[in-house]
């Protein structure tokens, strides 16, 4: 009888987050560099932090309700419609201050899909995740359904880390 041949399996699931948020792309050379907003779809892929096929008893790497809780959650309380303006861009986050009710986010790079995948792959998922025993092995962020950014997680984390950040909300309704 043949022995089978042996199978290197690497488990993993993605969920599906949405949210709305406004941004501009600091020194963008067109119209990125006005006040805008998307309707935003962020695939996350998550691993077992343990090893790579890692499952609970009832044969899962987490529940996948867990990964919207944890997920969804945090960008429902700091990027969803809030305004995502870059540090240095000085002139948004003063006009955005003088808007009541607000709600923004400071992030540590210019908002392009790319620095928010990152983010959410770099700083959110290890933020949130990391007590269930899982990791984000990938981020997308989908800005429009024909353009999405890839962060993908091929190494260990650079130190010292970006700390995780707040939204600011004003509303004295
Ligand atoms: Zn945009």
């Amino acid at each position: 009888m043949l022995t089978p041949p042996q199978v290197v399996t690497q488990l993993s699931l993605i969920r599906q987050l949405r949210f709305c948020a406004g941004h501009r792309l600091y020194r963008h050379e067109s119209k990125c560099a006005f006040f805008h907003g998307h309707n935003y779809r962020v695939d996350v892929e998550v691993v077992a932090a343990a090893g790579s096929n890692e499952v609970d008893a009832v044969g899962r790497i987490v529940d996948f309700s867990l990964i919207k809780q944890r997920l969804l959650g945090w960008l429902d309380a700091h990027w969803d419609h809030a305004f995502l303006i870059f540090q240095d861009d000085t002139n948004a986050l003063e006009s955005i201050c003088r808007v009541v009710p607000t709600k923004y986010f400071v992030m540590p790079w210019n908002p392009t899909a790319e620095n928010m995948a990152r983010y959410l792959l770099e700083v959110v998922a290890p933020g949130v995740l990391t007590d269930l025993g899982v990791m984000a092995r990938q981020v997308a962020v989908w800005e429009t359904e024909e353009s999405c950014a890839v962060a993908t997680r091929v190494g260990d984390p650079v130190s010292p880390p970006v700390l995780l950040g707040s939204a600011v909300i004003v509303d004295n309704r």
